[in-house]
């Protein structure tokens, strides 16, 4: 056999000669050129991708209610009837997704997203996050305040995808499974029931803007977010199976939910007292009152799972001072902990700290910035001193709390 002379040696892939490509890298039996080996890269990767699309439904571990109510009880106290409605819906929603087509007898669930009524810091965002995590799926949260229906001054609603991208680290497969949380929909209800005649550009129409998003489509999404750029390279996601969970503190809605259970019901002479109580109300919620509240029904109808989360009383309030997995106290247990000093603070600091938080209307949020009132000194102080205890008793929280800005608060 000859040698082969430069001219006959080709790139076995695509029969380029060698002058007429950059690199010509030879094997046992034959050559390849680096254009090859770029698109044969590019395959590989490509396949991978669809291997990661079968680990993310590995990933997506498919818990039932009960597991989920479980695990969601590690981190969010009480809100149990929120809890199940929202572990049934994610779990149906999860089974949608892996279910890989229609069944035989052409059944196609369909999606749940999901509406939490609550007054704000009940722990609605808490929920959505602690489902995510649980599930191992990316999530964002979005503000709707902030959006407004395309051509408008403010985030278009495609923003919202553009974020789940990013926590999805960019993985268009994973976003498509991912769970977007968007807070304070109650403000952009429409200011009356009547759709109104001249338009309503802060209120309807982000909710039409967002109808775009839950209808399963196809979302043309800036990658880095910000407006629609005519140069910027789009993804395109498709929104079929991200699911999307509100929440909203629907100010006032329990007196539309009491006109019409009167109006409506028998059964209300159950409820005790018959007098009016916001908590009792609330649980009667439905979606006859989100649209009285003034979501559009087009909307409504995108989210068929409907649920209220209740107002933290002192009890709750100090079970999350304590319980969660990752509760407050807890934390600045560790932080003196690594400075080898035993951290006690007396039963009768946590009912005070809990008692401000009620009385200054903060709700749980104002827990974390109660404790940093009483904390700080000892946290600045106490690494420098040799001691293997501090005990934190009720008059120097008192004095700590008196002297400290979150004290001079009003009392709403
Ligand atoms: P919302 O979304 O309803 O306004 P969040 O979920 O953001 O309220 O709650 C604010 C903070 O309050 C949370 O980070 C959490 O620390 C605490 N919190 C509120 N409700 C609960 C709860 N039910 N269980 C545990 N922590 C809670």
């Amino acid at each position: 056999m000859s040698k082969p002379t430069e001219e006959s040696i080709r790139c076995s892939f695509c029969g380029r000669e060698k002058k007429e490509v950059n690199v010509l890298i030879a094997g046992i039996t034959g050559h390849i050129c680096d254009s090859c080996i770029t698109q044969a890269h590019s395959i590989v990767k490509e396949e991978g991708g669809v291997k990661s699309k079968d680990e993310i439904e590995k990933t997506l571990k498919l818990l039932t209610p009960k597991e989920i109510v479980q695990n969601l009880s590690l981190h969010v106290i009480g809100q149990d009837e929120a809890k199940k409605v929202l572990s049934v819906a994610v779990y149906n929603h999860y089974k949608r997704l892996l279910q890989k087509n229609k069944t035989k007898d052409n059944i196609e669930i369909e999606k749940s997203n999901i509406i939490m009524v609550g007054e704000t810091g009940t722990g609605k965002t808490l929920l959505a996050k602690s489902i995510a995590d649980l599930l191992n799926v990316p999530f964002c949260i979005a503000d709707a305040t902030v959006l407004t229906e395309a051509g408008y001054v403010g985030e278009d609603v495609e923003s919202i995808l553009s974020r789940l991208l990013q926590a999805a680290d960019y993985d268009v497969q994973s976003a498509q499974r991912g769970i977007v949380f968007i807070d304070e929909i109650d403000k952009v209800a429409r200011k009356s029931d009547n759709p109104s005649i001249t338009r309503d550009v802060s209120g309807e129409g982000v909710q039409q803007a967002m109808l775009k998003l839950l209808e399963g489509a196809q979302v043309n999404v800036p990658p880095q977010g910000g407006r629609k750029h005519p140069e910027q390279k789009m993804i395109q996601i498709d929104t079929k199976n991200i699911l999307f969970i509100c929440g909203g503190a629907f100010d006032g809605i329990s007196k539309i939910i009491e006109r019409r259970v009167k109006s409506q019901s028998i059964g209300f002479s159950t409820i005790p007292g018959e007098e009016f109580n916001n908590e009792i109300m609330l649980s009667h919620v439905n979606q006859l009152d989100v649209k009285k509240y003034g979501l559009i029904p087009e909307l409504i109808g995108r989210f068929p799972v409907l649920t209220y989360l209740h107002p933290l009383n002192k009890e709750t309030l100090l079970s999350i001072l304590t319980d969660p997995q990752n509760a407050l106290t807890k934390q600045y247990i560790k932080l003196f902990e690594m400075d080898d000093i035993n951290l006690i603070i007396k039963k009768e600091v946590l009912e005070f700290i809990v008692d401000k938080a009620i009385l200054l209307n903060l709700g749980a949020r104002g827990l974390r910035s109660i404790c940093e009132a009483i904390l700080t000194d000892s946290m600045f102080n106490a690494p420098d001193k040799d001691i293997k205890e501090l005990i934190i008793d009720l008059s120097y929280a008192e004095k700590q709390f008196s002297k400290s800005k979150v004290s001079k608060l009003k009392v709403a």
